[in-house]
């Protein structure tokens, strides 16, 4: 057992203590098999019912539309980045018949890298705006209005393959807000929702992918969860069929490696290798405590009112804490701050710690500090962080 954590880490984040439990005796023991969930194929019948209540209890939470399947692959975030690159570009080519062009929102570093990551694969793409372009200072800290770039999506519509975002970017706590750009309804949304999915009601159908690593709302480090557009799907198996090797003389068009091929883990059940089957089960009892908990509603209530309490004590000392992102998308799940006078670093993190509360220090490339509130993060635990954060700044004003 232990006692109820505040850890304010971004990732792996803290879970929910009872999801913990449950995990730690069926790691020994799986439904009185006498075997661990870890010890048992993961073609057996009860890790085939396990993957299935694990998408069935996502597309509920979610409310998934039957045009869109679920599927899990081994890897994270970062693996996401290389196989949406290439499995959307080949998705644009069996339809278009040509190699399209990959638009990337870059609104910090999350979704540079992903950006940095199609370059890398040789996938034509192109940065549509770089949010540090629109800030004051030129850093990350703002989401410039759809009315600033939705030129270019119009001029570029008919080549875009997709249009990539990070819907919540962990270092800098920016958040696009739950709805997305109109100047987006026409064109292959593809988000990373790693550090924010399940912390909010979103309409799945205006999306064509939907990426997320577990380690923060969901579960723990090596699984992926990708929401994808059927239609996708036919697309790149219209690719493998049509298209592949007959691109090569004249334009480069990567192949996906098997392991990362988007149909080929819908057709065989996210189990074409071998899936981390202890890890998928944590995932789906976060999904059964969420939903025994009232679901997304329920849960983004709360966080709503975790985020308005932290960002409302910051916002009641300006001389004292700075928040360095514009109202109009700051993170209900990474509240990103530094404190304005020098030297006092240090002790704020060593004060936190006495009252144990633990991984309130910024990404290393920003500095500062940085609360991540998922959603096993109690109010009461952003209260105790609050007070402190007010009696602190009150002592070394
Ligand atoms: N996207 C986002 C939004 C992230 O916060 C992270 C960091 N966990 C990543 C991608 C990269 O994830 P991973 O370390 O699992 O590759």
């Amino acid at each position: 057992d232990r006692e109820e954590p505040s850890h304010f880490g971004a990732g792996p984040a803290q879970m929910p203590t009872n999801v913990l439990k449950q995990a730690a005796l069926d790691l020994l023991n799986y439904q009185n098999m006498g075997l661990g969930i870890g010890e048992i194929s993961h073609r057996s019948k009860e890790a085939v019912a396990l993957i299935n209540e694990t998408k069935e209890n996502l597309i509920k939470l979610l409310e998934i539309p039957g045009t869109h399947d679920v599927f899990f692959l081994q890897g994270g975030g970062t693996t996401g980045f290389s196989s949406i690159a290439t499995n959307l570009n080949q998705a644009y080519i069996a339809r278009h018949g040509k190699v399209g062009k990959a638009g990337y929102l870059v609104t910090g570093s999350w979704s540079q890298k992903a950006y940095e990551e199609a370059k890398r694969l040789r996938i034509q793409s192109e940065v549509i705006f770089d949010a540090r372009n629109f800030s004051q200072d030129g850093k990350f800290g703002i989401i410039p209005n759809e009315k600033e770039w939705s030129n270019k999506i119009e001029s570029l519509k008919d080549d875009l393959s997709y249009v990539y975002l990070c819907e919540n970017e962990t270092v800098h706590g920016i958040e696009w807000g739950p709805e997305l750009p109109k100047c987006l309804s026409d064109v292959e949304v593809v988000a990373d929702l790693s550090s924010d999915i399940l912390s909010r009601k979103i309409d799945v159908s205006r999306y064509g992918v939907i990426m997320a690593g577990a380690q923060k709302n969901i579960g723990l480090a090596g699984l992926t969860l990708y929401i994808i557009k059927k239609s996708l799907l036919s697309d790149i198996e219209k690719f493998n069929k049509e298209f592949a090797g007959k691109f090569e003389d004249n334009v480069h068009v990567p192949v996906t490696p098997i392991a990362f091929e988007f149909p080929t883990a819908v057709k065989n059940n996210s189990s074409y290798n071998t899936i981390p089957i202890f890890t998928l089960h944590v995932m789906n009892l976060v999904f059964r405590n969420l939903i025994a908990k009232g679901g997304i509603e329920q849960q983004q209530i709360e966080n709503e009112e975790k985020a308005e309490l932290l960002y409302r004590t910051l916002d009641s000392f300006p001389e004292f804490y700075n928040i360095p992102v514009d109202k109009s998308c700051r993170s209900k799940m990474n509240v990103v701050f530094t404190i304005k006078k020098d030297g006092l670093d240090d002790l704020f993190i060593e004060g936190a710690k006495k009252l144990k509360l633990t991984g309130l220090k910024g990404h290393r490339s920003v500095g500062g500090f940085r609360a991540s509130i998922y959603n096993a993060l109690s109010l009461e635990a952003v209260t105790k962080l609050a007070d402190f954060v007010e009696d602190f700044a009150k002592k070394n004003m």
